[in-house]
């Protein structure tokens, strides 16, 4: 079977490293990425053997940065099966139109809302809904988060209501463009857009949640109340989020007590950037009182959607079902199950 023609527009957190996930698959191939401006990121995927193509404004730019462009967007798009859209959050329509104009798929990210493409992805809950479409979806990094713990165990226990405080990081760990840097900032416009964003997979959970910002830059922390359809045990729990695909479970007493020995142990692993793809659960933190249960989760904001997009690539080329796509995914990035 030929291989997918993949192009990542927007070579910035997200984009460089999908770039990266999908030269791993053997089913798909990366034909070029978008840089914006020459930089050291545009240096680096020149030397990781990329085509860069840059914006048809800023082509000078880069012949004077000493960098020879591939091509600009346009001539990518023409190249490809589907763009994997990595710009920042509402630049997608103006890209949007160019992808319809030249009947090529694409997928966009979280910082989008769900009405560009009226279809939202992940890759447990809602593999089927992205089957062969143009555009969809693939959530915010907080709401895959969600949907990975909460999807499992509503299938297992009825949800009936679920209460969720994120704390929030403030930047990723390469930038310098926000704070707070010595404060606790909590978003006061509540409910926040995180639990809507929830149900534009799983539009029947009753789902609510708020945020607070603070000065870290490693990790999110996400605490969860969730009031269950009947009463369970902890143990029961457990048993379903231990064979949730992409769920980690850690214990303090191991020495996991916190998001920077969650990044340690990354790094120990030896994966592409120390990213952790999985949602790392607090064993101990996990607790069922009657019907009513909490749990800690911890969120790896850099990287957990990397492998939704890669499965989002092939639900939209039907190249394979949802499962299948999981474990091939899974395999090429060392995630466990
Ligand atoms: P980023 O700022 O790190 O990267 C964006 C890239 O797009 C940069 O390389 C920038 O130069 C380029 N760019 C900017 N304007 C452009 C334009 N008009 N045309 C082409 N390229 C342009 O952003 P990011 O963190 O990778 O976020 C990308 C998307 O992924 C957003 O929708 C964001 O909400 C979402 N997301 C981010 C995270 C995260 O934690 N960083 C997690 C999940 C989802």
């Amino acid at each position: 079977m030929a291989t997918v023609k993949v192009g990542i527009n927007g070579y910035g957190t997200i984009g460089k490293r999908v770039a990266d996930a999908v030269r791993k698959q053997k089913d798909m191939e990366v034909v070029g990425i978008v840089k914006a401006h020459p930089n050291y990121e545009t240096r680096m995927a020149v030397q990781k053997g990329f085509a860069v193509y840059a914006p048809a404004e800023n082509v000078d730019l880069f012949k004077e940065a000493g960098i020879e462009p591939a091509g600009t967007v346009d001539d990518l798009i023409k190249e490809v099966d589907i763009m994997v859209d990595c710009t920042p959050g509402n630049v997608g329509q103006y890209y949007k139109d160019k992808y319809q104009a030249a009947g090529v798929k694409a997928i966009f990210e979280g910082g989008e809302e769900h009405s560009l493409t009226g279809v939202s992805f992940n890759s447990t809950a809602n593999y089927q809904e992205s089957w062969g479409v143009q555009f969809s979806r693939v959530v915010s990094c907080n709401t895959t988060a969600l949907l990975r713990t909460l999807g499992p165990l509503d299938k297992a226990f009825r949800i009936e209501s679920a209460y969720v405080t994120i704390i929030r990081r403030a930047a990723d760990p390469g930038d310098s463009k926000t704070g707070p840097v010595n404060g606790l900032e909590p978003s006061v416009r509540l409910p926040t857009h995180h639990g809507p964003d929830v149900q534009s997979v799983m539009p029947w959970l009753n789902i609510t949640t708020m945020a607070v910002k603070v000065s870290t830059t490693l990790m999110h922390v996400q605490t969860v109340v969730a009031k269950l359809g009947r009463d369970a045990t902890t143990e029961e729990v457990l048993a379903v989020l231990r064979a949730a695909p992409r769920v980690r479970l850690v214990k303090a007493a191991d020495g996991i007590k916190s998001t920077n020995q969650i990044m340690e142990m990354a790094r120990d692993l030896g994966r592409d950037r120390s990213d952790m793809y999985e949602i790392v659960v607090w064993e101990e933190g996990v607790k069922v009182v009657g019907d009513t249960l909490y749990y800690y989760q911890a969120v790896h904001q850099e990287s957990d959607v990397i492998p939704e997009n890669v499965d989002c690539i092939r639900a939209m080329c039907k190249m394979a079902d949802g499962p299948a796509s999981v474990a091939q995914t899974n395999q090429a990035l060392g995630i466990d199950h």
